[in-house]
């Protein structure tokens, strides 16, 4: 069996994902300059057709359908290469995989999947998912598109903006909530398949935007008003609401890939350029500061690794992750960051030519900076961590933090190393902001367990202890700033007497 068959289940997966890149090494190198094509927008077709030619989204396709049957290690090993490549065609796999292709094998009907898996497997089709809506982005379960059923088929009216893929993919998972005769919404949300080829499920883009970076992929805002016949209704198991978590929780877990990739470009680029670029008469690489920007580097591509191999065991569509909050918002709260930080460093090492539209390392800032903001902003992520732990710690009856951590799942191994960090009662009224340090500091100590496992598992020894060492580093440098406790106050009109030149020769 070729590798270009539509189905590819039968190729070791080394084999299939070597050829993935080879593939968008020359679409993007070869082919394509992808400094140059990334000043403009969109995906040029023959960069999408040799990237999609060998199917790579089969991996998520279940093996009754002809595809790799979604292993979870298949598709972060996929992100990752892509990443390494293209920030933005990881993404794009990214969302057909974790926000179409497995919230639909796990909740589509049987012949909406039939009909879905062989466009994909057949014709390279692409799916994205819609929840934002401009006046509910972060609450989202107050989104106002609603539906109402005929018995024949629903009727879903609504606006919905920043999907990935606006105006590109074929299919679209669309999320409403129902109306009731009065014209009140019912508090779930239920999601449904729409078919933009189809009569009646064509979805108007009133405007594309300018998005800042991922210049690849288009965003807009689009009007819904389609008509989808009863069986496109995904079949939650419980809710809606637990089917959006299970979906989001799944995706957040999955960031790691999108991450591992990014990640270590950034630490390859800032390596070949520090070997290279020569300042006062001495090697960049030479200097102190700069071999602990490349440690830390080296450090997060650890840490996403760990995450990637902690992800691959929990992360199948087969477990319900509805209730797994902590640990995914932790992994993607904390990856994302790293993906920013990378981006910053390479920057700062190389400094103003790196200050360009062109440059892997300028692009990377803005290609990285939505993934702290989309899928739950990271402020939010982060205080949402504590507000769980603390709960837990509530019905525990536990108000030490290193006896709750300690004897935890996530936790238990990592806060050996730092007993005397966490060694205090925990104040269960603390200001959101202070929620915000807590959680920083616990999807840290989360992270250090997968670095833990990651080294039991026979990973590079010096990776793992380096990474240890600057995870031990950054969570006491958290702890401390959570244990200062005097908080500054917002001045609402601080333009009153706070004008400097008036004080000025005094
Ligand atoms: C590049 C990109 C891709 C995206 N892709 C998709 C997609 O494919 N599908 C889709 O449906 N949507 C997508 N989105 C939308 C994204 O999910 C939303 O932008 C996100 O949920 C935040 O909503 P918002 O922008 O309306 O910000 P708001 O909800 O207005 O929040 C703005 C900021 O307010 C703060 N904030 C909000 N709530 C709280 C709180 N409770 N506590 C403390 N601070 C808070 C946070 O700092 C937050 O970043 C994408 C966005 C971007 C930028």
């Amino acid at each position: 069996m070729g590798i270009n068959d539509s189905s590819n289940q039968a190729i070791p997966f080394d084999i299939f994902l070597e050829d993935f890149r080879l593939r968008s090494r020359h679409a993007y190198r070869v082919r394509a300059d992808i400094d140059q094509l990334s000043t403009n927008r969109g995906m040029p077709p023959f960069v999408m057709r040799e990237v999609m030619s060998g199917n790579p989204l089969s991996v998520n396709i279940p093996e009754e359908f002809g595809g790799r049957g979604g292993k979870v290690e298949e598709i972060l090993a996929l992100l990752s290469a892509a990443s390494y490549e293209s920030l933005a065609l990881s993404l794009t796999l990214g969302i057909n995989s974790a926000l179409f292709l497995q919230p639909l094998a796990k909740y589509g009907t049987a012949e909406t999947k039939a009909m879905v898996f062989d466009r994909f497997m057949k014709a390279q089709n692409m799916g994205g998912l819609m929840i934002t809506e401009p006046g509910h982005g972060s609450d989202a379960l107050n989104m106002q598109t609603s539906f109402t059923s005929s018995g024949e088929s629903y009727n879903i009216q609504g606006t919905k903006h920043w999907a990935g893929l606006t105006g590109w993919a074929d299919f679209w998972l669309l999320t409403a909530r129902e109306q009731m005769k009065n014209g009140d919404l019912k508090r779930d949300i239920d999601f449904f398949l729409c078919d933009v080829n189809q009569q009646g499920q064509q979805i108007v883009v009133e405007e594309f935007f300018d998005n800042l970076g991922l210049y690849q992929i288009p965003y807009g805002r689009n009007k819904i008003d389609v008509e989808v016949p009863l069986m496109y209704r995904l079949q939650p198991h419980s809710t809606g609401i637990k089917l959006l978590l299970d979906l989001l929780h799944r995706s957040r877990l999955q960031f790691p890939g999108m991450a591992l990739g990014f990640i270590q470009r950034m630490l390859d680029e800032a390596l070949a350029h520090t070997r290279d670029r020569s300042v006062s008469g001495k090697n960049l690489v030479s200097y102190d500061q700069v071999q602990y920007r490349l440690t830390e580097l080296q450090s997060s591509y650890t840490i996403a690794s760990a995450m990637c191999a902690s992800s691959s065991e929990k992360a199948g569509i087969e477990n319900d992750l509805s209730s797994s909050g902590v640990e995914a918002n932790a992994v993607k709260s904390y990856v994302t960051d790293l993906m920013q930080n990378a981006a910053q460093s390479l920057v700062q090492l190389v400094g103003a030519k790196a200050y360009r539209l062109s440059h892997i390392g300028g692009r990377g800032i803005t290609d990285s900076r939505p993934f702290q903001i989309f899928e739950g902003s990271n402020d939010m992520l982060y205080s949402q961590i504590s507000d769980a732990v603390v709960k837990q710690m509530k019905q525990a009856k536990e108000s030490n933090l290193y006896q709750f951590l300690s004897s935890n799942d996530l936790t238990g191994k990592a806060t050996g190393f730092m007993k005397e960090l966490l060694d205090f009662d925990l104040n269960f009224e603390l200001p959101q902001r202070k929620m915000v340090e807590l959680g920083q500091a616990l999807s840290r100590i989360i992270s250090m367990e997968k670095v833990l496992d990651l080294g039991e598992k026979g990973f590079r020894k010096d990776l793992i202890e380096n990474s240890l060492l600057s995870l031990r580093k950054e969570i006491s440098a958290l702890v401390g700033q959570f244990n200062f406790n005097e908080q500054a106050k917002l001045i609402e009109d601080y333009q009153v007497n706070s004008t400097w030149y008036k004080l000025a020769n005094r």
